[in-house]
């Protein structure tokens, strides 16, 4: 299929096709073919396309009130914002607009950290592999050279280590007294779907109590029940200082988050930080709209059950297959990875099976189906996936 010439920015490289309708888990493009979503926008439309209660809450608050300003107390934000807190164990929370400005705001927490502290020239402990966004200090902070390539100078101020090595923290650790804080996803997404061993957090939340440093976990994508409990960190039974949110928060409107506690959370004073559109009240209202449906029903209890159901049905049909070297995932958060490069299983996965999906690192197929997904949806997943490679 030609397209025609597009006046955008060339910043992706879009597949041929275009879907002009959704419900639940089902999309449909521009010739009424229908797909199944296992990518739900990647890791965004938790609740399912058109969902009808967050298309309602939309409707009736745009006929309400969209936008004032920060400049005034909005009830949404300050509703959302304690909802957030009591799930999560945090204290305040600060609204923008996506996953990198959450990790932005996060980032400027860990700089007044180090005013604080005194540390003028201070270092956040990120990950090999990590993800943390495209805006200029996120793009620093995340550890994929294609990323970064072409943007150089880099902002300055991190320092990496492998992920899920508490080992090599510790010996940074030791040579490095300007570490301030420490910014680490609980599964690696973009990164390839690699699950923290148990006891990993656990561990640097020790470490970070040590010496000091803030504990930073970016929830963007692992938040809002997509592996199984309400934050990812929620496995190991710590508390961070600091967490960001967005993706699902919003169920396809725009929002993010970054909460903090303790005396992370007293950081910010008026000044120091502001987004015009973060927090408004539409974007609010829909965060406590999620918020409704996902604590009534149940979702993050849904995603631990379906994770389960796609692991075991992937794992028993493609374990003994060849080309797979590992079948690995937390909740609804899943990837397999194959022995070589697998980027063209995308196109046909699409056009063959009818099914959508994404490949991360080159050589691992990522599943992030929406968390409302019936068991007959998660088992078709499992048997498309499965006849792809087959
Ligand atoms: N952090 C993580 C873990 C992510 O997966 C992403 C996006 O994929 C981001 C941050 C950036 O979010 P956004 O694209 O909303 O800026």
């Amino acid at each position: 299929m030609s397209s025609p010439p597009s006046y955008l920015m060339q910043t992706y490289a879009r597949q041929p096709v275009s879907f002009i309708r959704g419900q639940g888990a089902y999309l449909w493009d521009t010739q009424g073919v229908e797909y199944l979503d296992a990518i739900a926008g990647v890791a965004v439309t938790s609740l399912g396309h058109a969902n009808p209660e967050i298309a309602a809450a939309i409707a009736e608050q745009s006929g309400q009130l969209l936008h004032t300003t920060n400049m005034f107390r909005i009830e949404w934000q300050e509703q959302l914002g304690e909802r957030l807190c009591a799930l999560s164990g945090m204290r305040r929370a600060f609204f923008c607009n996506s996953g990198a400005e959450a990790n932005e705001a996060a980032l400027k927490l860990a700089r007044l950290h180090a005013n604080a502290k005194q540390v003028a020239e201070p270092q956040v402990l990120v990950m090999e592999n990590s993800f943390h966004g495209r805006t200029l200090a996120t793009l620093a902070a995340t550890g994929n050279l294609a990323v970064q390539r072409d943007f150089e100078p880099l902002v300055p101020g991190f320092l990496r280590v492998p992920y899920d090595n508490i080992d090599a923290i510790r010996e940074v650790a030791a040579q490095s007294p300007n570490i301030v804080s420490v910014l680490v996803e609980p599964v690696q997404g973009e990164g390839g779907v690699h699950v923290a061993s148990a006891g990993y957090l656990q561990a640097l939340r020790q470490l970070c109590d040590e010496h000091g440093w803030l504990m930073m976990v970016d929830e963007v994508q692992t938040g809002m029940g997509r592996t199984g409990t309400w934050f990812g960190f929620q496995h190991s039974g710590i508390v961070p200082d600091v967490i960001t949110l967005a993706k699902a928060l919003g169920n396809g409107f725009p929002i993010g988050a970054c909460l903090a506690r303790g005396k992370a959370a007293e950081l910010f004073s008026p000044g120091h930080h502001a987004s015009t559109f973060g927090g408004n009240p539409l974007a609010c209202r829909v965060g406590c709209t999620v918020l409704d449906i996902m604590e009534r029903d149940h979702i993050p209890q849904r995603a631990a059950t379906s994770g389960h159901r796609l692991l075991a049905a992937l794992q028993e049909a493609l374990s003994n297959h060849p080309g797979v070297v590992s079948i690995r995932g937390l909740g609804l958060m899943v990837g397999i990875e194959l022995d070589r490069n697998c980027a063209e299983l995308v196109g046909r996965a699409r056009d063959e099976h009818r099914l959508l999906i994404t490949v991360t690192r080159g050589t691992t197929i990522r599943l992030l189906p929406p968390l409302i997904c019936e068991d007959s949806q998660i088992d078709d997943i499992a048997e498309r996936v499965t006849r792809l490679l087959s």
